[in-house]
């Protein structure tokens, strides 16, 4: 298995309940190590542009909106197979669906409010990996 790398964010809900800790050891109990971290407001500019790929989508406006309502953390992961062990960690998307012992089955609190995001693949965590990090605020 190959030491990969893998971009994170610690959503506002999370924020809001002081449980970025909380994420993060389980993260860190899942085998990921974080080897970037940083704590920002997101202007609506920065949000509009991260999630980019969903402005069709009908959640876009509400999406962006709580993206911004709060502070978030945003991390590089890495660890094994970094992208598909965050995946697993995190849970699916809907915490009604997401198994017991994911951070989204355990602390999430709604489809929209759920204190997770993940890069779905190699090829965008390298991209978002790169909207929020220049490469000498990585330490691995
Ligand atoms: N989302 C939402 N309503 C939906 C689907 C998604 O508010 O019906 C939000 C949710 O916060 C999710 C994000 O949009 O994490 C991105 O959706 P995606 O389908 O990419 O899910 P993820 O990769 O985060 O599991």
């Amino acid at each position: 298995m190959a030491v990969t790398r893998t971009f994170s964010i610690i959503k506002p809900d999370a924020t809001r309940r002081n449980i970025t800790g909380a994420v993060t050891k389980m993260l860190e109990e899942a085998g990921l190590r974080v080897v970037a971290s940083k704590r920002i407001h997101m202007s609506r500019e920065q949000a509009e542009g991260f999630y980019a790929v969903h402005k069709e989508r009908p959640f876009f406006g509400e999406l962006v909106d709580f993206m911004i309502s709060g502070p978030v953390v945003v991390q590089v992961l890495e660890g094994e197979e970094a992208m598909q062990r965050n995946r697993d960690i995190m849970g699916a998307t809907n915490p009604k669906d997401a198994a017991a012992g994911t951070i989204r089955g355990e602390l999430a609190e709604s489809i929209e409010a759920n204190t997770v995001h993940g890069s779905d693949s190699d090829e965008n965590a390298a991209i978002e990996i790169a909207y929020f990090f220049k490469p000498e605020e990585i330490v691995g």
